[in-house]
């Protein structure tokens, strides 16, 4: 965003920051008509946080860098559109070629905001955190682990020694958990609701399943009582930051009951927590599917607003 002295005024940086982020919402695909996919919140989060920072189309991923963890039948398949009516379905959403183009921006989209985190000290994807695609099975709208990519590309590379993934959707963060279970330079941390979906969960370093119900301040002590003190344990360099907003009251799929407020001191406090510890973050969106719109958008923003607040 540096321009020479020499530039006019009127093109000087809008912003006086550094941050940007990234946003696939330009790239829509058909959903039918009452799809419960809340395919609206892409464009609401990116209309909302404009006046605060640069929102930049995300590029694509490359399907070599998703097969760094996905079975490259499965990429093939998925790619070409050769899956089964009951794989679709498992996925929750019809197979289309934009619907593919979209899955590559917005997991493009995380990788982006790495190197911005590497460089910044935190990037931002406005999507991603498709948390539920396993190596070779899609579901739950995920059919790419970004996480899981992101973290496999920082170890070898050798961009980060010690990867944390903090899932604070309000759903098991299954596929990451079995994606990264066998790499001990990865900690997977999951907040979610026990008895949500996935119904069968997977083992993550640290799982901490909630009940139905869970407020603002149950939820806050979990977190700074023992999520974050077990991150700070396993001393990360990296941290991959589900900043989910289906833990919202009134989530058509959560069953949390936190308010906005909540929202805003749990990311709040996981990227203080972060900056003080000198730990690069990357947000993504992951879930939300609140039956109020304008809570959904909100609940997505608040990460990015207080990214701008902690970090800014
Ligand atoms: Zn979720």
């Amino acid at each position: 965003m540096t321009e020479p002295t020499s530039a006019p005024a009127a093109t000087f940086p809008r912003f006086i920051h550094p941050f940007r982020a990234y946003s696939p919402a330009e790239f829509t695909f058909p959903l039918p008509e009452g799809h419960r996919f809340p395919q609206y919140k892409y464009e609401g989060v990116r209309e909302r946080v404009l006046p605060l920072l640069p929102v930049l189309t995300a590029p694509r991923l490359r399907w070599a860098q998703a097969g760094r963890v996905h079975d490259s039948h499965y990429l093939r398949r998925w790619r070409r559109g050769e899956v089964t009516r009951k794989e679709e379905r498992e996925f929750g959403l019809p197979w289309s070629e934009e619907m593919i183009v979209r899955t590559m921006r917005a997991a493009g989209g995380s990788l982006a905001a790495l190197h911005d985190a590497r460089t910044l000290g935190w990037g931002a994807n406005l999507a991603g955190g498709t948390h539920h695609a396993f190596a070779a099975q899609a579901g739950g709208f995920c059919l790419i682990n970004d996480a899981a990519i992101l973290s496999r590309l920082a170890l070898d590379e050798g961009w980060a020694q010690r990867v944390a993934v903090l899932d604070l959707d309000v759903h098991q963060g299954d596929g990451t958990a079995a994606l990264l279970e066998h790499e001990p330079q990865a900690f997977t941390l999951s907040i979610h609701g026990e008895r949500n979906y996935p119904f069968r969960k997977q083992r993550s370093s640290l799982d901490l399943g909630l009940p139905d119900g869970t407020t603002d301040a149950q939820y806050l002590e979990v977190l700074s009582g023992q999520a974050l003190p077990a991150l700070e344990a396993f001393r990360p360099d990296l941290l991959l930051f589900l900043a989910g907003a289906d833990v919202l009251a009134g989530d058509r799929f959560g069953r949390f009951v936190l308010t906005l407020d909540g929202i805003h001191e749990r990311n709040r406090r996981v990227l203080t927590w972060a900056r003080d510890a000198g730990l690069p973050v990357v947000s993504m969106m992951a879930g939300g599917y609140n039956a109020d719109h304008a809570l959904t958008v909100a609940g997505h923003a608040s990460v990015v607003e207080q990214g701008l607040e902690v970090f800014g």
